[in-house]
């Protein structure tokens, strides 16, 4: 038998050893810097998060928490499982913090377990108004397991309407009721859903994934004081790894939500991914990030307004998050050729439900844009508004039987300039 040696085992790379998986990440690399991320579940992490993901502590099997493991050697793990979590409870004022949670989806079915029975009522916001599947989709286990009861948005105003959220609780004294969504642009008021909460006896939790960043930076209202739990994925305007958390201003619920993250829906701790939120909400913390956060609400809020002005319709008009959701109901294309056509300038955005949208999820009505990728790489209000003028004037085209391949490529040309002048160095080797 050949005696097994490491040889260059450890020490050769990737680009050496596997060029077909190097060869589609290098690929996948060019695409980001050379394209405008409009997506709104996604940013761009710093060097320092890449850092701290691609370390041999990915290595390490611990179960439990900081000085309650089920495995030794976990002393450092400790240390950076502790200081993610102490992060996470300044940051947020919260009084606890869960950091393990793979992603904001296991975050949300931990809240579930720890506090519904099977069959038990949710009260949470429809997908078609912008909700989302790990909120009692049919789809998804929230909904399989769980009576669902959806409130929607007003079809005049694209906004919550909250007398229907009070009848709707009233009539069905849902157990959880559920604040927050994956497209909806506006603030919610945290209050009066608490207080329709308070009234049942219900537990309120606000999902604040996407306006995280902003909460941490002070420039959109704080569900922490209002909701039981607050849940959230670091990735999106938090400007961090992919993943999620789950927050409470309870001391007294901080057994209950950690036994339900673990052992209740997860088991060993992807501890790469706690080390890279801990650098995230260390970042999150300074100066530096307030000045990204209220530039990424500058941004999202000068795409709107320059959507409308160039004649395209933005739902609620407007937006108070990164998040911008444009409707092109009654269009002869869907939100997915419109999607496929920016994808071809450089401009990446996702096909999106709108309110009282006909057409299925596959084809859409809309499209979701997010500025909170295109800020970190350092565009301002101007760039914003000028991507607003380009995404219209494609909607403009598109929408007559003018030349789009010549209008596609006058903003593929201003895209590339636009990629160019802010290029993202030293973020890979
Ligand atoms: C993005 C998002 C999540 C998390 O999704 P994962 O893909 O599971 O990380 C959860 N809730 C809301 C409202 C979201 O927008």
């Amino acid at each position: 038998m050949t005696r097994y040696e490491p040889g260059t085992y450890f020490s050769a790379g990737l680009v050496e050893t596997d060029a077909e998986v190097a060869s589609a990440l290098a690929s996948e690399w060019k695409r980001q810097r050379d394209g405008i991320e409009l997506i709104a579940s996604e940013n761009h992490v710093s060097r320092a998060t890449l850092d701290a993901l691609a370390s041999p502590i990915v290595n390490k099997t611990v179960e439990g928490y900081p000085g309650d493991r089920y495995y030794g050697g976990a002393e450092h793990a400790d240390v950076i499982e502790q200081l993610a979590i102490g992060r996470a409870c300044h940051l947020f004022g919260a009084a606890h913090a869960n950091v393990q949670p793979h992603s904001g989806s296991q975050a949300n079915l931990a809240v579930l377990l720890a506090f519904l029975k099977p069959g038990d009522t949710i009260l949470s916001m429809d997908l078609s108004a912008g909700g989302h599947l790990s909120h009692g989709s049919k789809a998804n286990l929230s909904g399989k397991w769980m009576n669902i009861v959806h409130y929607g948005v007003d079809a005049a105003t694209g906004r919550i309407d909250m007398d229907q959220v009070a009848d709707l609780a009233a009539a069905h004294r849902p157990k959880l009721i559920i604040a927050g969504g994956s497209a909806y642009p506006r603030t919610i008021d945290f209050e009066q859903f608490a207080a329709i909460a308070t009234s049942i006896d219900a537990t309120f939790l606000v999902d604040m994934a996407h306006f995280a960043g902003l909460v941490a930076a002070g420039v959109h209202p704080d569900p922490v004081p209002h909701a039981d739990v607050v849940t959230t994925t670091t990735y999106k305007s938090l400007r961090g790894v992919r993943g999620g958390i789950v927050l409470t201003k309870h001391a007294s619920l901080a057994r209950t939500l950690d036994r339900a993250v673990f052992p209740g829906v997860q088991g060993s701790v992807m501890l790469n991914l706690v080390a890279a939120k801990a650098v995230c909400l260390a970042e999150a913390a300074r100066p530096e990030f307030r000045v990204y956060a209220a530039q990424v609400l500058d941004n999202s809020r000068a795409l709107a307004s320059s959507l409308v002005e160039a004649g395209a319709v933005v739902v609620t008009g407007g937006t108070d998050t990164p998040i911008v959701l444009v409707d092109i109901r009654g269009r002869a294309f869907t939100g997915k050729d419109l999607q496929d056509q920016l994808d071809e300038v450089g401009l990446t955005v996702n096909k999106n439900g709108v309110p009282g949208d006909e057409r299925g999820p596959r084809e859409t009505s809309g499209i979701r844009l997010g500025s909170s990728a295109g800020t970190a790489r350092g565009l301002g209000r101007d760039d914003f508004a000028q991507i607003g003028r380009w995404i219209a004037d494609i909607i403009g085209v598109m929408s007559t039987d003018g030349d789009v391949d010549a209008v596609a490529r006058r903003v593929e040309t201003g895209v590339a300039e636009l990629t160019a002048a802010y290029p993202m160095d030293g973020a890979v080797d």
